[in-house]
C-alpha cells in the first residue's frame, strides 16, 4: 500500500486518525471527528 491519496478516516487538516460515531444505523449517517484538531465531518447517504 503505498498510494497517498487521502483516506477518508485522516482529517483532510491535519492528516491525523479520525474517530467516527454512528449518528443514524439505518442511514448509514457517521460523524467523523478528528480529536487532534476538532475537526468535524458527517457524511450521509446518497440524495438526489
Ligand atoms: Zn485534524
Amino acid at each position: 500500500m503505498t498510494s497517498r491519496s487521502l483516506q477518508p478516516w485522516e482529517c483532510p487538516t491535519c492528516g491525523d486518525r479520525l474517530s467516527f460515531e454512528i449518528l443514524d444505523d439505518e442511514r448509514f449517517l457517521v460523524a467523523w471527528s478528528c480529536l487532534n484538531c476538532g475537526l468535524v465531518r458527517a457524511t450521509e447517504p446518497d440524495s438526489r
